[in-house]
């Protein structure tokens, strides 16, 4: 789950990071009462920024700098609204405007094949990564989290000094740190700073810089949701795929792919390997559809909308093992779709084990592009045939 920059921001601010004051507005009314705030309180500008979930919000005229009331008034009115990479922005974020020193960037990313979290930074800041690491990959630093040991402080100096820091290392040392910190605490899956700002501000013997959080990104890992009851309500409907949606409500695992051949299975281990034949049989799966054990013939029906809601589908496969999920209970669930569905799609089943006969049965009947397979192999040959044969 991608989070809000304002919600990356307050995991950050919680966990005791330097994060500059931050509201969120859906009004272009509300946006300018943050922002008077912010000027009364000695604030020289606001910025204000889109809350959408794609980067490059700024290069896309989603980062507005406004130097009085009305001025972010109008600047909100223009945000609000705007398309960005296909995205309508609902809510703004804004915060007072900083005096920018020098941009950095630092990121936590789980580095999947050393099993490690990984601190990247780079003393250029503002650009995305992905372009740094082509043009200039020596630029990027690296440090390897200690897998039971966290970030140790060296190792966050380490980071420090090489980003040219040594004038704020205190503060640096405490970023770093906080970022691997908040990464575990809150079970993220990303927790990215671009910009890390210094910031240059009038302290009462004159200016002083200091660094400070400009932008935030955070993904959390949706497996561990469980643990932290706060995260849900982070969860923003109007950025998901509406598939996605009613599959968590209905309690499926599903994940849409870009291939044909629409896979209803039961089973995580299975569900895999009926896609790995589907490729194998050259075809490419459409979707990863778990319905979970003992799944009943109502939540079939539904997964079955959401498997014919892709428009690309042009045969679907069903593959079920009856053990705790019974053979006729699918086959009921099927047939039940089948006859409220708009579109006809081919249909390939295999069904073995619990009720398998009963099954088979109540398949018999239930229409022409109701194919019914005995072995895995046989059904999956015919699913790919089918759906060649559709295009
Ligand atoms: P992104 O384009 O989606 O990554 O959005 P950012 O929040 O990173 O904003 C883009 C750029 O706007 C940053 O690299 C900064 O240069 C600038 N910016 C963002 N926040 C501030 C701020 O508080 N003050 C100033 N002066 N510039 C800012
Ligand atoms: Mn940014």
């Amino acid at each position: 789950m991608k989070l809000q920059e304002s919600h990356a921001k307050t995991l950050l601010s919680r966990a005791g990071l330097p994060v500059p004051p931050y509201a969120v507005a859906s009004t272009p009314q509300d946006a300018r009462a943050q922002a008077a705030a912010y000027l009364d309180g000695g604030a020289s500008a606001v910025v204000v920024k889109a809350q959408v979930l794609v980067g490059g919000r700024g290069k896309a005229g989603g980062v507005k700098l406004a130097r009085s009331a009305d001025e972010a008034e109008a600047v909100a009115a223009a945000i609000l609204g705007m398309d960005i990479k296909g995205i309508t922005v609902r809510r703004v974020l804004t915060t007072p405007g900083a005096d920018i020193v020098r941009e950095l960037y630092l990121a936590a990313v789980l580095d999947r094949s050393r099993q490690r979290i990984l601190l990247m930074g780079s003393a250029e800041g503002g650009v995305e990564i992905e372009t740094l690491a082509e043009v200039d990959p020596g630029a990027i630093v690296r440090v390897h989290a200690h897998p039971q040991l966290g970030l140790q402080p060296f190792q966050a100096r380490q980071m420090a000094f090489r980003l040219g820091l040594a004038d704020h290392l205190a503060q640096a040392v405490a970023i770093c740190s906080g970022l691997v910190r908040v990464m575990l605490d809150e079970d993220a899956d990303l927790v990215e700073v671009n910009p890390l700002a210094i910031v240059r501000e009038d302290g009462p013997a004159g200016p002083v810089e200091t660094l400070q959080l400009l932008d935030a990104k955070m993904t959390l890992d949706d497996s561990a949701l469980g643990r932290h009851p706060g995260h849900e309500e982070m969860r923003d409907l109007d950025e998901e795929d509406p598939a996605d949606i009613e599959a968590r409500a209905a309690g499926l695992s599903f994940i849409r792919l870009d291939g044909d051949i629409g896979c209803m299975v039961n089973g995580a281990g299975l569900a895999m390997t009926t896609m790995d034949l589907v490729k194998r049989a050259g075809g490419e799966p459409a979707n990863f559809l778990d319905i979970g054990g003992g799944a009943r013939s109502d939540k079939v029906a539904q997964a079955m909308r959401l498997i014919l809601s892709d428009a690309s589908v042009k045969a679907i496969l069903v593959n079920i093992f009856g053990g705790i999920a019974r053979g006729d209970e699918v086959a009921r669930g099927l047939v039940e779709a089948r006859s409220r569905q708009a579109r006809s799609v081919p249909m390939v089943v295999r069904i073995v084990g619990t009720n398998a006969d009963i099954a088979a049965e109540i398949l018999k009947d239930a229409g022409d592009d109701i194919v019914s397979a005995e072995s895995l192999d046989e059904a999956v040959s015919k699913a790919v045939e089918l759906a060649g044969r559709a295009a």
